[in-house]
């Protein structure tokens, strides 16, 4: 999956996304131990226990055999437990129903202190202890259990565990969130019949099994499916956990194979997930309706019956019938089309030549149509819809070119027929990579003929993670959501890494720093996880949708790649993962140890010891430098921002150190290793030195502290001459400075010196880098209304980049690198209200208005334009009036920014009302939303409009989905006073299990606490360093 947030989506006109908070759960992986299984299956011990039965707690990292081991709980915990039961509440989600209890914004389980005892507690104890040392000695003495035998049985007969209750009243015989491993299914036959005219559709799904240990019954997911017949056995559903069930009276015995039918009906899905109904206006005006499928991370079993979780991986045989003017896709190649009595047609696909997770089935009900070309022994076909076709063949073009990298980077060739990669008119994430059907937001896939290359990046990033994860997530899976960013920080990582060698001409590297610098600053948050998170409940699976799984692991890749020796180590390590789990489905150690046993240099590195240091534990280390002469002690501790100053934490990381001198600086040679393993080490430089930079060209996921002299040595340096250091490598100081300031380590006087060179500074990292800090400042005191403080920081903004900003065209520009800084800088100095920008500005929107249509406004310019053009009434109209008739989606999209970027509330209520997706469709709302929470008149409303939508908004975006992320993130990142803090809290443990347990709640309460904290610290000594 693709989340749709692009660079150009997210720069200037975003409030503070610097900000991504999150809670920790801990560690714990969500694994069956073997002890676990092997007291299972021990009948002797445990005769009654079913193997399924047994269940690992993973929350506190203890074993739990139902009936068995419970004692272990202490008496809160056990009253919870059994309450919840009896409310038929899944036991996994009493983790966080005890949760709650505790404190509604901690997801932090409360450390177990061990204070000491109070004399109460103490005689407490003893007294215990004296009955229990009685109890032990008068059984242990009665020669048989003679005073009660039942008694004393109860002692070894495992409990019934306690089962909820199924819809017919009906005992429902599972009791757990995850499906029992009795039973796996191999091949699943599915024939749907959508009406798209009534919005409903009937199924019948026919699953082959065969049965892994003696079980009485089948449990598989369901949801919002009426089962209206079953091959002579009765199904019991429990919907709370989308479960459905049979019950047999005998046991199926292990190794017996056994089909199931199912005759179901449903409405096709109103939201974006599921088997859901998408429309369109056509050339001619008319509505056009068309059916298709978002599964993942949890929506298969909205379409079918199925065994709905990535590791019971199976075959697919898919029928689909249509009205004879539509067509169907599916993962597979056609394989015949026959007429029906209704007069309808039947679409029969070939059988999956590939056992996939249930997330990757896809299908498609519409009328798009394609443009073809092979690659090797694959059919590549971009659809669209038909007015659209035009738009299609940058990414055919680009999707082939990509499909033969990746076909001999892995040396494992794309295992389909066909791939398709279809343009969904309706579509909430930036593009989804079922196998052999990719599906895409419109923006993410088509491209206009005079697009700019920066609209261009966007499609091929897309198109290069959607094509990495044919490989990383379909060929090779991760066993549970716990692990999604094997799947995810790999095709991110695989996405930068491909576009760099295919299509050097995008200049993807910038975007890819960014990304990085932007997972430091959310990683930074106590409200963070480690990249492999113990994951529970739904909501907790969709969270896992964020950017450490996608970022940050990308990021970990990055650092591990740059810290082996060759190139090709890295490489040979990922095919040898690929291969030895091809099929199959994995976690985090079998990548590691695959990297590990791949040793072809002779300086053997240990990947797993190194790497586990990363995946397990959240956050990353700050790195303080200390020179003495020719020493030069390296320490490191948590990079942890926090708002309270005592929390500290003992994690150490495993961290590859690169450096470089002022000797030797920018040539790739020129870095040297050294290996930080400890809380402190120390290494030799020549004493001649001037100054070192460590964390060469920012490849490593770590800040550095350079010290009050190793700071000023290095901005010497910079303002002698800005080409001592790489672009990257000083857009990395100004980065890591401004985290310093937020973490409390230097004052703003020393951000301020580090600027000083940027007068100098012409490359598009460093300039980014800083006006997006710069800007974050900005809006943050704009927010406040420090009237006086904004005027000199304007002043000061336009001080470094004034001249830059007047050195900007307004015509095409070619590099993607030059459109970037462009962008960012005309941005702000429009924002900033600097005359010249918005008289350029609004004479490009008269001559656009005016030729009606036919002079072009570059790509990477028309934001800027349209944000201009909408503040005032009469263009405001006019911009409306285009967009609706505006029928390519990058440059509509950046009219809608225009339309919500207005100061006028009217308007802006307007501009939100797409939740009711009538001019605007819902998909654009997280944007609008966005959008409206950055400008000064919108902030309030915008705060105000989720408050009071929000049972809405979480019907079209799901609770934990990253549309609601972003939607929280935007409307709550600049506020910086205790009142709205007092407000956030209040709104968001008011919603309860609508919302309150969200990390990303977390992530806007410490946000909101560190602006304040900040501000408090900087505000007072503002009159004399602005
Ligand atoms: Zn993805």
């Amino acid at each position: 999956l693709k989340s749709f947030q692009t660079k150009t989506e997210n720069v200037f006109f975003t409030p503070y996304r610097a900000n991504l908070p999150r809670n920790m759960i801990e560690n714990s992986m969500f694994e069956e131990e073997p002890d676990v299984v092997d007291l299972a299956k021990d009948s002797t011990t445990f005769p009654a226990l079913d193997p399924d039965e047994v269940v690992y707690e993973p929350r506190s990292s203890r074993l739990l055999v139902r009936g068995l081991g419970e004692n272990e709980m202490d008496e809160d915990e056990e009253d919870c437990e059994s309450s919840a039961r009896l409310l038929g509440m899944s036991f996994m989600n009493r983790s966080s129903a005890h949760r709650s209890t505790s404190s509604p914004y901690t997801r932090q389980s409360p450390p177990r202190s061990c204070s000491r005892p109070s004399a109460r507690t103490l005689v407490v104890c003893v007294l215990f202890l004296v009955i229990v040392v009685s109890m032990t000695m008068v059984l242990y003495f009665l020669p048989e259990c003679t005073f009660t035998k039942s008694g004393c049985r109860k002692q070894t007969t495992p409990a019934e565990p306690v089962y909820p209750i199924s819809t017919n009243g009906e005992m429902f015989p599972w009791a757990q969130l995850r499906l029992p491993q009795s039973i796996q299914p191999l091949s699943y036959e599915l024939t749907l019949n959508p009406d798209l005219d009534k919005m409903t559709f009937t199924g019948t799904t026919v699953i082959t099994m065969t049965v892994r240990h003696d079980t009485k019954r089948i449990v598989l997911h369901s949801a919002n499916l009426n089962i209206t017949k079953a091959t002579d056995v009765t199904v019991l559903e429990y919907k709370p956990r989308q479960q459905i069930a049979v019950k047999f009276s005998e046991e199926l015995k292990a190794g017996q194979q056994c089909v199931l039918t199912l005759n179901y009906s449903a409405n096709l899905s109103h939201t974006y997930d599921g088997f859901y109904n998408s429309s369109y206006s056509d050339k001619d005006g008319n509505k056009r309706v068309l059916a298709a499928t978002q599964f993942e991370p949890l929506s298969a079993r909205k379409a079918f019956p199925c065994f709905d979780e990535p590791s019971f991986k199976a075959t697919f045989q898919i029928k689909i019938s249509r009205k004879p003017d539509y067509m169907t896709l599916s993962n597979m190649p056609k394989a015949k089309t026959t007429s029906l009595p209704s007069g309808l047609q039947l679409d029969e696909f070939e059988k999956t030549s590939v056992k996939m997770s249930t997330y990757l089935v896809a299908f498609v009900v519409a009328n798009f149509t394609p443009i073809s070309k092979n690659v090797s022994e694959t059919l590549v076909s971009v659809y669209s819809v038909p007015e659209k076709k035009e738009h299609t063949e940058y990414a055919l073009d680009t999707a082939c070119k990509l499909l033969e990298f990746y076909n001999s980077f892995f040396e494992i060739v794309y295992p389909l027929k066909k791939l398709d990669l279809v343009a969904i008119p309706d579509f909430l994430a930036g593009a989804m990579e079922n196998w052999g059907l990719i599906t895409f937001r419109e923006t993410s896939l088509l491209v206009g003929k005079q697009s700019s290359l920066l609209e261009k990046q966007v499609v091929a990033s897309v198109i290069a993670h959607e094509l990495a994860h044919q490989w990383f997530g379909n060929l090779v899976t991760m066993s549970w959501w716990n692990d999604l960013w094997l799947n995810e920080g790999f095709a991110t990582y695989m996405q930068y890494m491909s576009l760099q060698t295919v299509l050097p001409k995008l200049d993807i590297g910038n975007l890819f720093l960014d990304v990085r610098f932007r997972a430091l600053e959310k990683d930074a948050l106590n409200s963070s996880h480690a990249v492999s998170t113990e994951v529970n409940t739904p909501e907790q699976v969709e969270e896992m949708f964020d950017s450490v799984s996608y970022e940050k692991g990308a990021s970990i890749l990055l650092m591990l790649n740059a810290s082996l020796p060759g190139d090709q180590q890295f490489r040979k390590g990922i095919i040898q993962y690929l291969n030895q789990f091809s099929g199959l489905n994995t976690d985090t150690d079998n990548l590691w140890n695959s990297l590990t046993q791949v040793d072809v240099s002779t300086q053997h590195q240990n990947v797993s010891e190194m790497m586990s240091s990363w995946t397990s534990q959240k956050g990353f280390p700050l790195v303080t430098v200390d020179r003495k002469g020719d020493q030069v002690t390296l320490t490191q501790e948590h990079f942890l921002l926090t708002s309270d100053n005592a929390t500290h934490t003992s994690s150490l990381w495993h961290i590859p150190v690169t450096y470089i001198n002022d000797t030797c600086s920018l040539a790739p040679d020129c870095k040297q290793v050294f290996t930080l393993k400890t809380k402190s080490e120390t290494l030799k430089v020549p004493q001649s030195i001037k100054w070192l930079k460590l964390n060469h060209g920012n490849t490593g996921f770590y800040i550095v502290h350079y010290g009050d002299d190793g700071w000023a040595a290095l901005i010497d340096a910079l303002i002698n001459n800005v080409n001592v250091l790489t672009p990257e490598d000083r857009a990395s100081l100004i980065h890591n400075m401004f985290a310093l300031s937020r973490l409390g380590r230097v004052s703003f006087r020393q951000v301020l010196s580090l600027l000083n060179y940027m007068t100098n500074e012409t490359e598009t990292p460093p300039v980014t880098e800083a006006l997006l800090q710069l800007n974050n400042i900005y809006r943050l005191l704009d927010k406040r209304q420090e009237t006086d403080f904004v005027s000199r920081m304007k002043v000061r903004i336009l001080s470094y980049f004034g001249s830059l900003m007047r050195n900007q065209t307004w015509d095409e520009e070619i590099s993607v690198s030059k459109q970037e800084l462009r962008s960012a800088l005309l941005e702000t100095a429009c924002n900033l209200n600097v005359d010249s920008c918005i008289r350029q500005a609004k004479a490009l929107f008269k001559k656009y208005v005016e030729s009606n249509g036919t002079a072009h406004i570059p790509g990477d310019l028309q934001r800027v334009v349209f944000t201009v053009a909408a503040q005032s009434e009469e263009s405001w109209s006019t911009l409306l009036e285009k967009y609706s008739k505006v029928s390519y989606d990058a440059e509509k999209r950046k009219m809608l920014q225009g339309l919500a970027s207005t100061q006028d509330t009217r308007r802006i209520a307007w501009s939100v009302s797409g939740l009711q997706g009538n001019i605007i469709q819902t998909q654009e709302l997280p944007l609008v939303i966005n959008t409206v929470s950055s400008s000064f008149s919108g902030y309030l409303f915008a705060w105000d409009f989720i408050q009071e939508n929000w049972n809405q908004l979480i019907e079209k975006f799901p609770v934990g989905s990253f549309s609601i992320q972003k939607i929280i993130k935007s409307t709550t990142s600049q506020f910086s006073t205790q009142a709205h803090l007092n407000q956030v809290q209040g709104f968001f443990s008011s919603l309860k299990e609508r919302g309150s347990q969200m990390r990303s709640v977390q992530e806007a309460l410490e946000t909101i606490r560190l602006n304040q904290r900040w501000m408090d610290r900087n505000l007072p000594s503002f009159n004399e360093w602005l």
